[in-house]
């Protein structure tokens, strides 16, 4: 029995999404025309389904902890190749994302992750993690490079919770060394957004990780209810994070992306435009209401949301 308001809500969100769903298939762009491609985030090689079904230009992150949770021990070279091969070919000629494992805090595995910690957030996770134990992260750099000569698509390739220049510099040898053309570092440690001139000049490009950067800029812990409302990108701390490394990547020509929860709000995504990001990742039920978003502001108007996001406009703290 619902009130006549009610219907008329119902009815301007009905109407809302089949338009969102009608501009499906053209790439990210703002009303002026400003590319920002939109890209999936996805968890296995399956999910490249729904990334093309929702039109994604690509893939931006892919996780690829799928392949060693439930295992008492790594994944083989050859299993692993197996599994990057078949998402890879999914996207010949499109870029695609790969993200190392991101083992510790709230992606635990026993073989790896230490179980005396009493901070797991602030111990051994992400590049921490493949750093003391270097075959996995051998083994997975080579299976990403022979994934990537079977295949066409433009693969790039990244570590998580990268600190600072040198951690970038460590992992991009690697991957070089491979013969990965495109290595980069996710921005998750706020202490990356204070040297990320430094990151520039090593790293071919940084993806933000904004749930973690959130958690680690507010210092509150991301799977805790009880500070559950400080896990919010609006804050103004976590948006000049973001300005700093997008500065950073565009006074380089280093590409900056976002791929963490943020880039599937769509008021944000528009805020993230405006404060200089190349590219948005996020899950792909998300695409239609970001890419019709992004259409209806040019990137001046972007701009100016993204100063007034910066004031703290937007951000109204629960108490
Ligand atoms: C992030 O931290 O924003 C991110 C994309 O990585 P995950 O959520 O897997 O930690
Ligand atoms: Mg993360």
């Amino acid at each position: 029995d619902p009130t006549p308001e009610q219907r008329r809500q119902a009815d301007e969100a009905r109407a809302h999404a089949a338009h969102a769903r009608s501009l499906r298939g053209r790439p990210g762009a703002l009303k002026d025309g400003t590319p920002l491609p939109l890209l999936a985030n996805v968890g296995k090689p399956e999910d490249a389904d729904s990334a093309l079904e929702y039109g994604a230009e690509g893939v931006g992150l892919f996780r690829t902890e799928f392949l060693f949770i439930g295992n008492e021990q790594p994944p083989s070279v050859e299993e692993q190749t197996e599994a990057y091969t078949r998402l890879l070919s999914r996207f010949p000629g499109r870029k695609v994302v790969i993200r190392m494992l991101d083992a510790g805090a709230d992606k635990p595995l026993p073989f790896l992750t230490p179980e005396d910690e009493p901070n797991p957030a602030l111990g051994l996770r992400g590049l921490r993690t493949l750093r003391v134990h270097h075959q996995v992260l051998e083994d997975q750099l080579e299976a990403l490079a022979r994934a990537d000569a079977a295949t066409e698509a433009d693969l790039w390739v990244m570590a998580p919770m990268v600190a600072d220049e040198h951690e970038a510099a460590y992992f991009v040898r690697l991957g070089k060394e491979k013969g990965l053309k495109k290595v980069g570092a996710m921005a998750e440690v706020p202490s990356i957004a204070l040297v990320a001139d430094k990151v520039a000049e090593v790293a071919d490009f940084v993806s933000i990780g904004t749930n973690d950067l959130t958690q680690y800029t507010l210092a509150a812990d991301r799977t805790l209810g009880s500070v559950a409302n400080y896990q919010t990108a609006w804050h103004p701390a976590v948006l000049r994070a973001i300005k700093l490394i997008a500065d950073a990547g565009n006074a380089h020509g280093m590409p900056v992306g976002v791929c963490g929860e943020a880039a599937a709000d769509p008021d944000l995504a528009v805020v993230l435009a405006g404060l200089g990001v190349n590219s948005l990742s996020m899950t792909p039920v998300a695409l239609d209401d970001v890419r019709a978003e992004l259409l209806s502001h040019t990137i001046e108007e972007a701009r100016e949301k993204a100063k007034a996001a910066l004031d703290g406009e937007f951000y109204h703290p629960a108490w």
